[in-house]
């Protein structure tokens, strides 16, 4: 597809050629399907629509610098939408099957694979959802798991780019023992108004503290939180927060690069003592945090004063995205290289 300009495509849905689909009915998963729809035809009393039961995924494919196909800790994501399943009651996607599918996505779709130095990656979703009517608050007895991908241009435009944000009381992304831990559509419902709201105010994102006692740092939004002091990486243990596969691996990258990784909960007041902070996931992989602002205590906190990324971020950004995009060695394994 010569036609399409890599550089400037936003991160939004982009028509591609096909997706795949798997229905469970009966108590199994049956054969898996390719559609060249990108509609779903399901019954309008489907649990997915009226109770929620939806889990997603969210991964990259990234065309490497030797012109290879990779996907990045793949298994992860498969492991981590069964923990999404149970705890909602769907029946498990065996990791065989999600890996299976994400494959076969990605390589008919693979003239859509942006090319390497453009920034871009074809991003992949995988969504679980219960598609039996049911009227009554119960599970569905029907499933549909499907994956469709789309190609997204780089995060950051203008390069890795320090962002401000605003510390959210007003509202809550999750309840201390309810969802915040599994990927769910249901989290992000109860995320959009305090989203809107500090992005209405100037910031590209609230981060939310722990819903019971309000004391302590949860997560971004859509992304986990870190902060840097000490030569130690420090991110916050909370059963509300969702485990980042990006913060996994930014832990396991900064005990290779010599640092302490600590995961305890994090106290607000910290933020005073943190040499640097970010926000990391699969989209920006990381967002290094310019300023942090407390609305209530008028409190800021200035991470960046030059406008520039801190030293860790940038060290812990370069390495991980040059092992996704295959310039330097993968010497943990992360990467599955797919013969397109
Ligand atoms: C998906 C997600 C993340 C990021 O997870 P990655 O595996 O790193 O992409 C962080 N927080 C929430 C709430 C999420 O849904």
């Amino acid at each position: 597809m010569s036609t399409i300009d890599w550089k400037n495509l936003p991160f939004n849905y982009f028509k591609t050629d096909y997706n795949v689909r798997c229905y469970w009915r009966n108590g199994k998963w049956g054969e898996l399907e390719v559609s060249s729809s990108e509609y779903i035809i399901m019954h309008m009393a489907a649990t997915s629509l009226h109770y929620g039961q939806e889990a997603f995924e969210g991964m990259k494919a990234y065309t490497g610098k030797d012109g290879k196909v990779r996907l990045f800790r793949i298994e992860e994501n498969a492991r981590r939408m069964i923990d999404t399943a149970r705890y909602i009651l769907m029946p498990e996607v065996p990791e065989e099957l999600f890996i299976e599918a994400v494959v076969k996505a990605v390589k008919l779709n693979a003239q859509y694979i942006p090319p390497y130095g453009t920034g871009a990656t074809l991003y992949i979703r995988p969504l679980l959802i219960g598609i039996g009517p049911e009227v009554g608050v119960r599970p569905s007895k029907e499933y549909l798991f499907m994956v469709f991908v789309t190609p997204v241009g780089a995060y950051f435009k203008e390069g890795f780019r320090p962002v401000n944000m605003m510390i959210c009381r007003e509202y809550d992304r999750a309840a201390p023992l309810g969802t915040g831990h599994v990927k769910v559509g249901g989290n992000y419902a109860a995320s959009l108004l305090s989203m809107e709201k500090a992005h209405e105010a100037g910031f590209s994102a609230a981060i939310y503290l722990d819903p019971k006692e309000k004391k302590y740092i949860d997560e971004s939004g859509p992304a986990n939180f870190f902060g840097i002091k000490n030569n130690t990486y420090i991110t916050p243990a909370s059963r509300s927060i969702l485990p980042s596969i990006t913060n996994k691996s930014l832990m396991e990258l900064a005990k290779d690069l010599g640092m302490k990784v600590e995961r305890r909960p994090v106290p607000l007041e910290e933020l005073e003592e943190f040499e640097e902070t970010g926000a990391c996931g699969t989209a920006a992989v990381i967002s290094p945090i310019k300023s942090i602002v407390d609305p209530d205590t008028k409190k800021i906190y200035v991470y960046c004063k030059d406008d520039k990324p801190g030293p860790v971020c940038t060290r812990l950004y370069e390495q991980l995205t040059a092992i996704q995009f295959g310039e330097i060695p993968d010497r943990f394994g992360w990467t599955k290289i797919i013969d397109i």
